[in-house]
């Protein structure tokens, strides 16, 4: 199966990919998970994103563009299937997927839209904590570990905040995805490939109704 998973930042499609991955076996192509990773490894890529990520901006096409490009040609993605997250976000990006994919015979599945009020996610956003170890993704509130301090995925002890979580760079965060997202879901919705799910329920609930349309 190949997927794109779409929502605003804190929608909720890192937490979804998680089931996800599991139930499909899909390989999960987080485009911010590569820069963090980019950026811990201090690489000149990183370096570039992280002038972009710490603003709340977009690191440009290009670039993103490369590390997908990159990612999708590799092995596993053919024999498996794949889960796209955060990517495409601009129209040209969706536009150079398309010329991608075509390069590769592969064919998308769906679109999977978890559609969430903006104004709910700078509380989702605030209270988000990750998993140094493992990566999984949890909130203060609404979806806390069940031991304090340990994860339930992998035991892991470490957790870190997001620097781009902050406040200030949610708001122009949310202002450049609201206004870049539009025609990406039109682009996908004329090819009858959006499937919209409802981001405000309880996460279990949102992973039923994904299971619902993927099958
Ligand atoms: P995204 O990958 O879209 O930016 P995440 O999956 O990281 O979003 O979710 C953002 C935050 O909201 C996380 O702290 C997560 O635990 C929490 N969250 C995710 N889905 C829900 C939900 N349905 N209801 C409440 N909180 C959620
Ligand atoms: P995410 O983890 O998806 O919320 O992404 C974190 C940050 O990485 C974003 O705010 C952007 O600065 C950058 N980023 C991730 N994916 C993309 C993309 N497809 N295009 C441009 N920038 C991206």
């Amino acid at each position: 199966m190949n997927l794109l998973i779409m929502g605003l930042p804190g929608a909720g499609k890192g937490t979804q990919a998680e089931t996800i991955v599991e139930t499909y076996g899909v390989q999960h192509i987080s485009t911010g998970d590569m820069f963090r990773a980019a950026m811990k490894n201090e690489t000149e890529m990183g370096k570039l994103a992280k002038s972009f990520i710490d603003k709340g901006e977009l690191v440009p096409d290009d670039v993103t563009n490369g590390i997908v490009k990159e990612r999708l040609a590799q092995d596993d993605i053919q024999a498996s299937g794949f889960l796209l997250d955060g990517f495409p976000r601009t129209i040209e990006q969706a536009e150079a997927l398309d010329a991608m994919l075509a390069d590769l015979g592969i064919k998308l599945d769906a679109v999977v839209n978890i559609d969430v009020d903006p104004s709910i996610l700078v509380e989702r956003l605030s209270g988000r904590f990750i998993c140094r170890t493992c990566g999984a993704t949890y909130h203060k509130v609404f979806n806390p570990t069940k031991i304090e301090g340990t994860c339930d995925k992998c035991g892991g002890h470490d957790f870190y905040q997001r620097e781009d979580d902050k406040p200030e760079t949610v708001k122009n965060r949310l202002d450049i995805n609201i206004k870049q997202g539009a025609p990406i879901l039109e682009h996908y919705g004329k090819l009858g490939l959006v499937k919209d799910v409802d981001g405000q329920q309880d996460i279990d609930k949102v992973s039923a109704a994904i299971k619902a349309i993927l099958g």
